[in-house]
């Protein structure tokens, strides 16, 4: 990196603030996806919103890629930063600056770890609805980068219904503003474009009051197939879940080899629902429900407060425990409308076996999203070029189903040669232009989700 940039940016930091020895700089090459790696050739662990305007202006100066970074959770390489890259580290600007509990809203710094947050907000008996799996480590900055969304998501929103403001600073403009009501347009570019066309330095959030009950339901069926028939037959139902998750037997196989949650080990499919709301509307969905469910074919089972809670964790802890099966895998993320659900998983595992595949799907299944796992030996190239070899049958079989590329983890680099099969030649090139609106000279996370030239 150009000396006089490395200069400027010590003076805008401070110099220990600027990461520069190759020891320090690998683990920025990654995030959490596996297989995709870069080499940033600096790192400026920023504090305030003035630093990096500063170190953006800086880095537009010098025409140097940028890549704002925050819990680097990211399963579609999207926070994997080009090589000789500028990466911003949001992770020392944690703080909440305004929480008002009369107006249910709250103004956090892009490093807020999300878990933090909704603690934060459930202490004060608030809800923060948005609730990534990967909330622990996740930030509000990098959730809104990805307009990340979860469990909740189908009856609550994503990321994006939650924000009412955003302060962003884009290579073109500097620093915007922006209020829900005023600027949405503007708002809605800026949500779920991966860091694209510019920083999240502040956003504003809207809170909504704690459900009042909950009761969990598990349900196991003797294939995924049938499970996912009987999510579509839910969501026909009128009933709205607050939660409707779906896990194949390979992924409870994995689950229960971590450690002995209590899943249903012969489940070829499972479903775990959370129904919340007032005490009366909750008993009548569960009863309706469970009328379904067995006519559905499912064992179903209510599952009490302990038992749930230990479950929605194990349900957080996937990701993780696939690792009992296979030592390294490339986690998909399509979304289709809920009727493609069963014959969707179906095509994708008839995939996978054709290609000697082991695959594991779960998913966040009452909005559609599906998360078929590829899972592979790394030391075996051969299976890692099989499970790779799948990513464009994944997604095109998403997308003759109705789909889209992404439920949720975004695009990134994984998902961006996909892209122009998904949109005709006037949409990409409208595309184009927008990323160019905010960022001319392409420096703000090159590579990833946009279609090239
Ligand atoms: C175990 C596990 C479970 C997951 N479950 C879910 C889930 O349920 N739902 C879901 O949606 N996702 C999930 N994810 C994916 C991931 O956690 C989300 O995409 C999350 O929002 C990323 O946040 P982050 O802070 O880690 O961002 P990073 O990974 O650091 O960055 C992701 C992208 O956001 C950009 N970015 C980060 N901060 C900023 C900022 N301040 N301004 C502008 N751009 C920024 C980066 O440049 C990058 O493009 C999961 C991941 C894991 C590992």
């Amino acid at each position: 990196m150009n000396p006089a940039l490395l200069a400027q940016l010590g003076r805008i930091a401070g110099a220990p603030h600027v990461l520069l020895d190759p020891d320090e700089l690998v683990a920025y090459g990654y995030d959490a996806t596996m297989g995709y790696r870069g080499a940033p050739a600096a790192v400026v662990m920023a504090e305030t919103e003035a630093q990096i305007v500063d170190a953006l202006a800086a880095a537009s100066e010098h025409s140097v890629p940028c890549l704002a970074r925050g819990g680097a959770t990211s399963l579609s390489a999207s926070a994997v930063p080009p090589d000789g890259a500028l990466v911003i580290d949001t992770n020392r600007m944690r703080r909440i600056t305004d929480f008002d509990a009369e107006r249910r809203r709250a103004t956090v710094e892009p490093g807020v770890v999300t878990r933090d947050f909704r603690d934060y907000a459930a202490e004060r008996g608030l809800f923060y609805a948005p609730d990534p799996s990967s909330e622990a480590a996740a930030t509000i900055g990098g959730n809104v980068a990805t307009n990340a969304g979860g469990p909740y998501a189908f009856k609550y929103g994503v990321t994006r219904d939650a924000v009412v403001g955003l302060r962003v600073v884009t290579p073109r403009h500097g620093l915007l503003c922006l209020r829900r009501g005023a600027d949405d347009s503007v708002i809605d570019l800026i949500i779920g474009s991966e860091g694209t066309l510019g920083i999240v330095t502040e956003i504003t959030l809207q809170l909504r009051p704690m459900p009042a009950h909950r009761t969990v339901r598990a349900a196991s069926f003797p294939d995924g197939e049938a499970a996912l028939r009987a999510v579509a037959e839910i969501m026909e139902s009128g009933i709205t879940p607050a939660k409707l998750e779906f896990l194949d037997d390979i992924t409870v196989e994995s689950l229960e080899r971590s450690r002995p949650w209590g899943f249903p080990r012969d489940a070829g499919g499972l479903l775990l629902i959370e129904l919340d709301g007032d005490e009366a509307e909750v008993r009548t969905d569960a009863a309706r429900l469970d009328d379904l469910l067995r006519s559905a074919g499912g064992g179903t089972d209510s599952v009490d407060p302990a038992r749930a809670e230990r479950w929605w964790e194990a349900r957080r802890g996937i990701t993780a425990s696939l690792a009992k099966i296979r030592p390294a895998k490339i986690g998909e993320d399509i979304c289709v409308p809920y009727s493609q659900l069963a014959p969707t998983f179906s095509a994708i595992k008839q995939a996978a076996d054709d290609a000697d595949v082991v695959v594991a799907i779960f998913g966040h299944a009452a909005d559609g999203t599906l998360h078929p796992n590829l899972l592979y030996d790394p030391s075996d190239p051969e299976e890692r070029d099989r499970a790779f070899s799948l990513l464009p049958i994944v997604a095109d079989t998403g997308l003759a189903a109705g789909g889209i590329l992404s439920g949720e983890h975004g695009l990134g680099r994984v998902k961006q040669p996909f892209v122009d099969r998904a949109y005709d030649a006037p949409t990409l090139a409208a595309m184009r232009r927008i990323k160019r609106a905010f960022d001319p000279d392409n420096i703000m996370n090159p590579g990833a989700m946009w279609p090239t030239d």
